[in-house]
């Protein structure tokens, strides 16, 4: 079976990018081993980042460094045996986010940013699933006078900086936005550009059947069985084509390295556990714990808690102990109920050490194309990703200059 294009992986990233070079006439083959949207683009907290212009930062006051190194945190964790596998990702991190760089980093990856809500909009008008989309927005709220001015003030520089909206809510106005919050929280930012998924993977699928509607073809395989001309062993057959691309997410490192392109990527693993709401209360907007580094979201299953991140191997055993951790506070936070998930699913965020996607070509290998590497923002980047990509392939002019997210800075 020939292809005009096969892409490898079917989260938001790699269906949004088979969608866009099906829509541009080409004839494409869309490869996964499971289900589209079954593994990271599932379990996220369904943030549609309008406003997250600067990407997540290593921090660098001695004092968090300090906190972590501690490994008690309930923001950030790491798995001792895998620092040393981590080190040269950790290290180039921490030297991207020196505040300067990160300055440098933010003016290239808010291009990307600055399409996300739209570029969502018309993917999910076309799939026929605007409706889990939600234009409210969503909320960082504190419980502390001193984070939130500081937190503002940072919210501020970006809509100097970059044009994205906020709301600051005193205590009143959080508390007309959301009846059912601890009452003594100080105070929240809410992020009014931005938008959020109800259910993620729920999204991923529609999309996805979107592209099976104009034409595109769905296969289930393994991209392990990837050879370079190109060809792929699906369960249908073998498939082939003059063009690949490479959507794998937190797996697309060793495949790439495979084929040349060895890069100092990362893994921020995340759970994520269903809760039923205590009736009658009700969460209106995903909501960040700023100090405790969790979130809460309503989805279309029940509330989400979701952690931060954990750094380890990519497949090495659960170790929840974030959630167990933060789990207690939540319920102070809102009135939750029993949890709903027989146990809390993990997800990997793809992360690079200069926190930009990688999409583009593989210039040292023919036809070969890359489309990972979204950390926190794939949900949030998945469109755009997909317009662009198709837009290089096919030669036209581009949505916004490719040129910082190259494979060969690595
Ligand atoms: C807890 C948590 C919360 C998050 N919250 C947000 C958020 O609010 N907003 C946001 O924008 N982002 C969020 N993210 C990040 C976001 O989920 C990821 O960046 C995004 O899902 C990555 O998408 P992807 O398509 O690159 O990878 P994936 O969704 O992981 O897709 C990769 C695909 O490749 C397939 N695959 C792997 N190996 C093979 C193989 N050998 N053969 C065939 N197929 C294979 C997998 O089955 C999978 O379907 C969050 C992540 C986590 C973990």
């Amino acid at each position: 079976m020939k292809f005009d294009a096969i892409v490898l992986g079917a989260g938001i990233v790699g269906v949004c990018v088979a969608d866009h070079l099906q829509q541009n006439g080409l004839s494409v083959a869309l490869v996964d081993r499971k289900a589209p949207g079954m593994e990271t683009s599932f379990g996220n907290a369904g943030l549609i980042q309008r406003e997250g212009v600067y990407p997540y930062a290593f921090p660098r006051a001695f004092a968090d460094v300090l906190r972590y190194a501690g490994n008690q945190a309930l923001d950030v964790r790491y798995h001792a045996d895998a620092m040393r596998e981590l080190a040269p990702f950790l290290w180039r991190y921490w030297r991207n986010s020196h505040p300067a760089r990160h300055a440098e980093i933010a003016r290239s990856y808010a291009t990307l940013i600055e399409h996300c809500v739209s570029e969502h909009r018309e993917l999910a008008a076309q799939a026929g699933v605007s409706d889990l989309i939600r234009a409210s927005g969503w909320m960082k709220v504190f419980r502390t006078n001193a984070k939130f001015d500081r937190e503002r003030s940072v919210a501020e520089r970006w809509r100097r900086e970059y044009d994205v909206d906020f709301e600051a809510l005193d205590s009143a106005r959080l508390k007309q936005l959301e009846p059912d919050l601890d009452d003594s929280l100080a105070g929240g930012l809410r992020f009014t550009a931005a938008e959020s998924v109800s259910d993620p993977g729920a999204l991923v699928a529609g999309y996805a059947r979107h592209f099976s509607k104009i034409g595109g073809r769905l296969f289930l395989g393994d991209a392990a069985t990837l050879r370079e001309g190109w060809s792929v062993e699906t369960q249908e057959g073998r498939i082939e084509s003059q063009r690949v691309v490479l959507a794998l997410g937190p797996w697309s490192g060793p495949i790439a390295a495979r084929l040349g392109y060895p890069m100092p990527l990362g893994i921020k693993r995340g759970y994520h556990m269903h809760y039923e709401a205590q009736s009658p209360a009700r969460l209106n907007h995903p909501v960040l714990d700023v100090e405790n580094g969790y979130l809460l979201a309503p989805m279309a299953r029940g509330i989400r808690l979701t952690t931060g991140a954990e750094l380890a191997r990519c497949d090495a055993p659960k170790t929840p102990a974030q959630l167990d951790a933060v789990e207690p506070i939540a319920r102070g936070l809102f009135p939750l109920g029993s949890r709903l998930d027989a146990e809390p699913w993990m997800g990997r965020r793809p992360c690079t050490p200069d926190m930009l996607p990688i999409i583009g070509p593989a210039r040292r290998r023919e036809g070969m194309w890359f489309a990972f590497g979204h950390a926190h923002h794939g949900l949030t980047l998945g469109p755009v990703t997909g317009r662009l990509l198709a837009q290089m392939m096919l030669g036209k002019e581009t949505i916004v200059d490719p040129n910082p997210f190259r494979a060969e800075r690595f």
